[in-house]
């Protein structure tokens, strides 16, 4: 067993060798240390090691793989599908990383691997930059990046792994090297949608965007369904001819009670402008209200900060989650039927899905540029179910899975990895084939076989080494 493995001998010899902290489950700190954002996984590590300097990984690495134990790394914890812990594994927590720097005057932004969204932002933002990123804060930059990364900036500047100049990286034998377009770009190429499956990644260099101190940004708010159809249909054309500085983002969902906005199903139309031209922007809402009149809004000019953290109290920590995704390009009356019937459906707090309007720089990416599946879907809808009590898992999971079927006549194809939960006992080569595609898939494994044959890293939507 594991913990034969793991006896007094082996763990002073972790101990010594790093300078963050080891925690066993009879440690002080172990259950808050083993938990993450979804409050379903519910799993004993062996250890966790957490991380105080980048020095420690490489021995944590080395110590898994000599002792045969299955490593999870955490950068920000929010992975839905339970890949950030391990029951009798090693966890390795690279939350206490989260120093922001690199040159602000070139536009360029290093960040450590434990850093959240909102660390970035704040180092940003003294500088009038902004990388994209997610809309939530507390979201790790590490995991957010490795698979993709959609927010408010992404028709303007694509998605966070597209601004990526470098990584660096400590693969399965514990070596490091540096990964961009110049040096290792094969695994460059992998690591800006492959997910966490080549390595660790111990440090991330943007290219940072200029962005007004405060943005043109805000929310058209829909109350009854009646009003509905009417706003999706108006969006949706309203979507056909925007500017890239233009990012948009349509959610149905029973809005938190601070929100004021009441208890009932509500559909949000939400939009980022990232310009100076707020005349321009102004004009372009104004078309959508005309189109829709919403019933109620809040449209200003916000700081960046405050902007990059409005839904965050959408999202608590150690609520039950699951989630599916969805590209797909047809927003008709037909589809609109079937997604609104689904929010109609969906009367209680929590479970809330966002469909983002894509192409701009997103879609300008060559799809084989990146891992990254589908440049050119139009939409990508997010279904994330989350609840508090186990008595409504079936309920919640059913619903999800139900609305991502519905949708599958009109998928477009590929799946993003970062809004997928977990799927015990299904295939991880059909799973994979299902995000990626062949040809993309392909050169994921080659890659898998060339930086980690043995599958070390293998708590990640995976990239089995053996897959054909
Ligand atoms: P972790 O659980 O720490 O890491 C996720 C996975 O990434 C790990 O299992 C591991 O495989 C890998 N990984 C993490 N760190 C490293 C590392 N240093 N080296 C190698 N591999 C690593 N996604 C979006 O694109 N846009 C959003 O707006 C958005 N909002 C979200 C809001 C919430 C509340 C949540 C829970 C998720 C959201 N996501 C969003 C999805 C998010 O991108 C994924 O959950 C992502 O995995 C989070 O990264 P993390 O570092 O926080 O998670």
């Amino acid at each position: 067993s594991n913990e034969a493995v793991l006896d007094e001998h082996s763990i002073a010899g972790l101990r010594s060798e790093v300078t963050g902290s080891v925690l066993l489950p009879e440690d002080d700190g172990y259950d808050e240390a083993r938990r993450v954002w979804n409050g379903m996984i519910d799993r004993r590590p062996a250890a966790v090691v957490r991380a105080a300097s980048v020095g420690d990984v490489a021995p944590v690495v080395r110590f898994a793989r000599e002792h045969g134990l299955p490593i999870a790394v955490r950068g920000g914890g929010h992975n839905v599908a339970g890949n950030g812990t391990v029951d009798a594994g090693l966890v390795l927590g690279l939350g206490g990383l989260r120093e922001v720097g690199g040159e602000p005057a070139e536009g360029t932004v290093r960040v450590q691997p434990g850093a959240t969204l909102a660390d970035m932002d704040a180092a940003t933002a003294r500088y009038g930059l902004a990388v994209p990123t997610g809309v939530v804060s507390s979201t790790g930059v590490a995991g957010l990046t490795l698979g993709g990364g959609f927010g408010w900036l992404t028709r303007s500047d694509g998605l966070a792994a597209d601004n990526l100049l470098s990584v660096d990286l400590v693969t399965a034998d514990g070596s490091a090297l540096t990964a961009s377009e110049t040096e290792n770009p094969d695994l460059f190429w992998g690591l800006r949608g492959g997910g966490g499956n080549f390595g660790v990644a111990t440090s991330f260099t943007f290219r940072a965007r200029p962005l007004p101190a405060e943005v043109f940004s805000g929310n058209l708010v829909y109350y009854g369904p009646e009003h509905w159809t009417i706003a999706l249909q108006a969006w949706e054309r309203w979507t056909r001819d925007l500017p890239d500085e233009l990012t948009s983002i349509v959610s149905v969902l029973v809005p938190p009670e601070s929100w004021e906005l009441g208890s009932e199903p509500t559909l949000v139309i939400g939009f980022c402008w990232a310009s100076e031209d707020r005349a321009e922007g102004e004009r372009l809402v104004e078309e959508l209200r005309q189109a829709a009149p919403p019933d109620a809004e809040a449209v200003e000019p916000v700081p960046w900060l405050q902007w990059q953290s409005q839904a965050d109290e959408l999202f608590p920590k150690g609520v039950r989650a699951y989630w599916k995704n969805t590209s797909f390009d047809r927003l008709d009356d037909e589809v609109i039927a079937l997604i609104l019937g689904r929010g109609a459906e969906q009367t209680w707090r929590g479970t809330a899905f966002d469909i983002h309007h894509l192409g701009g720089a997103y879609g300008r990416v060559p799809e084989d540029a990146t891992p990254f599946p589908n440049r050119s879907a139009r939409f990508w809808l997010n279904i994330y179910g989350f609840w508090d009590v186990a008595s409504e898992d079936a309920a919640r999971i059913n619903f999800v899975r139900g609305f991502a079927t519905d949708m599958r006549p009109f998928a477009t194809g590929g799946q993003y990895i970062n809004f997928m939960g977990a799927e015990p006992g299904q295939d991880p080569a059909s799973l994979a084939l299902s995000v990626y595609g062949t040809d993309k898939l392909e050169r994921l494994v080659a890659l898998k076989r060339t930086y980690d044959p043995e599958n070390l890293f293998r708590l990640n939507h995976n990239i089995q080494p053996a897959m054909a």
